[in-house]
């Protein structure tokens, strides 16, 4: 049986929004068994809270953006990816700001930190959103196909038409893929964005020192990249992030092409349309799906 997970004790962080450029502080404590992942504000009065769930999502523009009654709290998918990745079911985070601080652009500070407290499993076993049949989505060049498995695998790719960037592809698979190797990928995008970004008075808070920046050819990081497929595993790590908001640990070999926060939305919701689509199965009743699915699929064979 999989127990559920939370952590150890409380942990403190701080570090900038990108948008606002401000500093907010984070806490993140242990919570009971189902109570999963909820966020409140508490810079605001009563320190309304916001549930992980995809249903609250209100924005996925550059970030996933969570609101409930009004209040908002963006760029989560990164904390959510490290949460996800620390297999962490259950805890309460406190942000006194409108936005969860950008750190340096990937999972690596959060993990470490939820490292240095530690995780511990709780008296009750992990509920799985199993999934049952193929879900698939295409939105113009983008697309997400969703297949039965025994475990969560992602394989995403992307396609660029930039000199430093191209064709990119990376295979999680979970339990297998140290989550290290994504952790650290960094968040990205290019100059112009981020000139026009600042004008609208958004990325304020953006610079080398939590982004990976390109201009029209090259990336500007005086350190370079951390890896050459930065830009693809920072991809898959957003989809873990946002995967979390599935509300229930997910049992699928889910491939996405050019995929963003709004393709993986959309793709939870459809999966969550009809039960004939998926089952919420516990560890201690699980049963095999099918073999796992192990070689990688470029998006060719999609036939879609
Ligand atoms: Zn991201």
């Amino acid at each position: 049986m999989i127990l559920q997970r939370t952590l150890k004790g409380e942990i403190k962080l701080e570090g900038i929004g990108v948008h606002s450029g401000r500093t907010v502080r984070l806490t993140l404590r242990p919570a009971p068994p189902f109570h999963g992942i909820v966020f409140a504000r508490t810079d605001l009065e009563g320190s309304p809270t916001l549930p992980a769930n995809y249903k609250n999502i209100v924005n996925t523009q550059m970030a996933t953006t969570l609101g409930v009654g009004g209040v908002t709290l963006s760029t989560v998918e990164h904390l959510l990816a490290a949460l996800q990745g620390m297999e962490v079911d259950n805890a309460w985070i406190g942000v006194d700001g409108p936005e969860v601080p950008i750190m340096d652009g990937s999972s690596l500070v959060f993990c470490k930190a939820i490292e240095r407290v530690g995780v511990e499993s709780q008296l009750q076993p992990r509920p799985y959103l199993v999934l049952k049949r193929k879900v698939e989505l295409k939105l113009s060049e983008k697309w997400a196909v969703a297949e039965p498995a025994q475990r969560l695998e992602i394989f995403g790719s992307i396609e660029w038409d930039h000199p430093s960037i191209g064709y990119q592809e990376y295979h999680y698979i979970e339990g297998r893929t140290p989550f290290q190797e994504l952790a650290s990928a960094r968040t990205f995008g290019f100059l112009k964005e981020v000139e026009s970004l600042r004008k609208l008075g958004l990325a304020r808070g953006g610079s080398l020192d939590n982004a990976v920046i390109l201009d029209h050819a090259l990336v500007l990081n005086p350190e370079g990249l951390r890896c050459p497929d930065e830009f693809v595993k920072h991809k898959v790590l957003d989809a873990l992030g946002d995967f979390k908001l599935a509300g229930h640990a997910i049992h699928a070999y889910v491939r996405l092409h050019r995929a963003g926060h709004d393709l993986h939305r959309m793709l939870i919701a459809e999966i969550l349309k009809s039960t004939d689509n998926y089952e919420i199965v516990h560890s201690m009743d699980r049963q095999p799906i099918r073999n796992l699915v192990t070689a990688p699929l470029r998006p060719v064979a999609a036939g879609i």
